[in-house]
Order: structure tokens, then sequence, then C-alpha cells
């Protein structure tokens, strides 16, 4: 059994459908009819519109949406996804912290495949649960917004600055020289401008938006260029 409804929300109508096993999609939708065909992906589902069996998730992501919190904890059904493929950029995408970027080849690298960089990016175009999977997180290697919900960059924006993500201000792209840097999984975060950063791909780099988000995953000031000393100017 799927129940699923749909809400208005401040990026526009959206369809969440959950099965007793979680949350099978979020979807943005243009127009109510739209909902059908995203509907029709839950093949062998048994689906009926259910709001009152969904609305609890709902107000969550109303609550995130407001920045009155930063994490979604469902429980994903994510057997209607392609493949394991897409299930396996997903579970590396779902790895991003709040705050945080990477690029399409930082997660081809994660995974293991680091020249599936168009693979991935077709996987997170068809994520079926956007927002929850934070493939908003995952931008071009040089800095771009781009490929969201089709073409929706503004979404894109709207939640990459929601948590505090530097957007320059035509909107299309991340100020990485504004964003402190971790590199590969180094237990330390840096300022952008430390040794080689600035010249090395996004693709072995994590860029937080701000100290506190690089602190809250245990990461320590880099003992060399001092980001807690000197931190960027905001
Ligand atoms: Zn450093």
């Amino acid at each position: 059994m799927v129940a699923y409804g749909i809400f208005s929300s401040p990026l526009g109508k959206i369809l969440i459908a959950r099965s007793e096993l979680g949350i099978a999609l979020v979807e943005y939708l243009n127009s109510e009819k739209a909902a059908a065909s995203y509907l029709a992906q839950l093949a062998g589902g048994e689906v009926r519109e259910d709001k009152a069996g969904v609305e609890m998730v709902y107000h969550e992501l109303l609550e995130y949406l407001d920045r009155r919190r930063t994490h979604l904890d469902w429980p994903l059904d994510l057997r209607w996804a392609g493949s394991d493929f897409q299930r396996r950029v997903l579970a590396a995408t779902a790895e991003l912290p709040y705050g945080a970027v990477t690029s399409y080849a930082g997660i081809a690298r994660r995974i293991g495949t680091p020249s599936a960089v168009r693979a991935v990016a077709q996987a997170l175009r068809r994520n079926p649960v956007p927002i929850v999977i934070p493939c908003h997180r995952v931008i071009g290697n040089d800095g771009d917004l781009v490929g969201y919900a089709g073409n929706r960059i503004s979404l894109k924006r709207t939640l990459l600055s929601l948590e505090g993500v530097p957007v320059a201000a035509r909107g299309r792209r991340i100020e990485r020289d504004h964003m402190y840097v971790r590199a590969g999984a180094d237990t330390e975060y840096c300022v952008p401008t430390c040794g080689s950063l600035s010249r090395q791909s996004l693709a072995g780099l994590t860029l937080f938006g701000s100290r506190g988000h690089a602190e809250s995953l245990g990461l320590t000031p880099c003992a060399s260029c001092r980001p807690d000393l000197h931190p960027l100017s905001a």
C-alpha cells in the first residue's frame, strides 16, 4: 500500500508518497495533473490518496524549509529507484551533510567509479526523494548550480541558501572563495586559500558554508591556515 498526498509548500506544490517501509517519492509538481505520471512510477504498488497518512512528514518538511530542522530522518523505500548504481549514488549523496557541497565528480569518486560523472548526474536527476536525499548539495565541478528537478536552478539556489551556502549574486554558482574546505577524508578543515586547495578540483573536496557546519562533523581547524583565528568574512 502506498499513501500519497499533494501539499502546498514554499517551493510550490509537492507530492509525497510513502509505503509501509518508508518514503518513496517527493516530487515537485508543476500542476496537480503531473501527479499521475509520478505515481505511475510506483509500479506494482497499490496507490491511494491519503493526505493524513503523510501529513506528519509534510509538517517536518515545512519545518525544514523554515530552518527549524536540519535533518529529515525518514525511512526511505527506494525499491523503485532505477538500478543498483543509482542506489549507490543516492546513498553517497545522502551522506553529504547539511550546509556542505561537493561535485558530481566528487560523488563518482566516492562510489569508486571516478569516470562515471555523467551517469552520476543522470542518477541524481532522477532522484525520487529530493530534499531528503540532498542532491541539491551536488554541483558542477566549476561550482555551477546545474541540473536540478529538470532545470529548476532557482529551487537548488533556494535550498542551498537556506543552509547558508553562499551563492553568487547572479545566482547560478556557489562562491567557492567564501567557503571552508575539507580535502578528501581529512579531519581538519581549511580556508580556501590554504596550500594548493584553491587550485584543486572540487571532486576531491567538500565545501562548507560556515565553520559551524564543518565543526558539527567533528572537523577541527587546520593547524596551518587556522580558520578559527582567521575566519572568512561573511
Ligand atoms: Zn589549512
